[in-house]
């Protein structure tokens, strides 16, 4: 068979009745669970040969509206990622494609590897302001990373900011987003980076999911759990990533929270924040949409206008990060949803939405916190 998935990240299944012309696949279930949407394979040795590619289930999938107005990522050499043109009729997502080399790799959005991730960290500690506190293993046996980027002067009452990413394994625009943050707080001595880091130390967990991230999962770790359905009580038999987490950030402590996610189907970046809390206040309130406001005049790839609808007060879901950490915390909590596809806004149509612009926008974000702590001394 002319596809290969079995390397970190990857995830499809060949139908058997396909041929070399007419390759038909579907995508695999994540462990233990009925989620699927991520793919990640690579077709070979049909250098020059018109192909007609099948992905037969993804009308089943978890968001089957994620492959509507949807084009998939290609690559030959795993650094640069093109969209190509993808039909989605019956439930069928069809790539034509022809290859130009004799190996081509198509993923759901740019993969980011395990190999990546340790690359990262490897990377991000050559920075003097960074260090790494390995917090656990994961039910795999991999180690759950957790970054602190510190200037190391405690003299005036700093406040602790958290980011994760990635609790999702399938949604690698988060990790391709904490990248950009970690280049950018240990290679920028700029006035605005250093009064960030005046103002607050940060806590980033780069990769929430490594498990799932190595199986090629979509939303679940090893146990087929959704880490972000597990914040409430989680265990380390379960979910282990969310328990050594959630136990570091109860001794650290938590004054702003930031979980980053993509969403299948909206073309949009967009913030969700905690509003169905039963204590939800007009204090709350301003300080979520004081973010927001600094986030969308730094980056015309983030808007205010569409979103998820936002929740009563007292239905938030306790088992979710962002409700689960203000509710414990008192902080300003938010997720972070970039699209698998593009911004309605902003159109790349050769790149879409992609990891340049994750990365451009994890430095806004920062850049939006450091707008958002100045806002609380005044
Ligand atoms: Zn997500």
């Amino acid at each position: 068979m002319p596809i290969s998935h079995n390397f970190d990240g990857g995830n499809i299944y060949v139908i058997e009745d396909s041929n070399s012309k007419n390759i038909q696949l579907r995508i695999r279930e994540d462990a233990s669970s009925c989620f699927f949407q991520w793919f990640y394979f690579r077709m070979h040795g049909l250098c020059h040969i018109p192909c007609n590619i099948e992905i037969q289930n993804a009308g089943g999938a978890t968001y089957p509206r994620g492959f509507e107005n949807y084009d998939v990522v290609y690559s030959y050499d795993r650094i640069n990622w093109i969209r190509h043109p993808t039909n989605f009729s019956n439930g069928i997502l069809n790539i034509q494609f022809t290859s130009l080399q004799d190996a081509v790799y198509f993923a759901y959005f740019a993969p980011y590897s395990m190999e990546r991730h340790a690359d990262l960290i490897a990377r991000t500690l050559s920075f003097p302001l960074a260090s790494l506190r390995v917090l656990g293993q994961t039910l795999d046996g991999r180690d759950l990373d957790l970054i602190k980027v510190s200037n190391g002067n405690n003299l005036n009452k700093k406040k602790n900011c958290w980011f994760i990413a990635r609790q999702h394994p399938g949604e690698t625009m988060a990790e391709w987003w904490m990248e950009g943050a970690l280049e950018w707080l240990g290679t920028q001595n700029t006035i605005e980076r250093n009064s960030l880091l005046d103002l607050c130390d940060l806590f980033l967990i780069p990769n929430m999911n490594p498990d799932g991230s190595y199986r090629g999962h979509l939303r679940t770790n090893a146990a087929g759990r959704n880490l972000n359905r597990e914040w409430g009580k989680p265990t380390m038999e379960t979910a282990p990533e969310v328990f050594l987490v959630k136990e570091a950030m109860s001794k650290i402590g938590v004054d702003f929270f930031l979980d980053i996610h993509g969403d299948e189907s909206l073309p949009h970046n967009f913030i969700a924040g905690t509003e169905g809390l039963i204590n939800w206040s007009l204090e709350k309130q301003h300080q979520l949409d004081f973010y927001k406001n600094a986030l969308k005049d730094i980056n015309k790839d983030f808007q205010t206008e569409v979103g998820y609808p936002i929740k009563e007060r007292g239905s938030a879901n306790l088992n979710m990060s962002a409700a689960q950490i203000a509710s414990q915390h008192g902080c300003l909590a938010m997720t972070l949803e970039m699209p698998f596809k593009d911004t309605l806004e902003n159109p790349n149509k050769t790149l879409g939405w992609s990891p340049s612009r994750c990365k451009n926008l994890s430095i806004s974000c920062l850049q939006a916190l450091n707008q958002y702590l100045k806002s609380l001394i005044i």
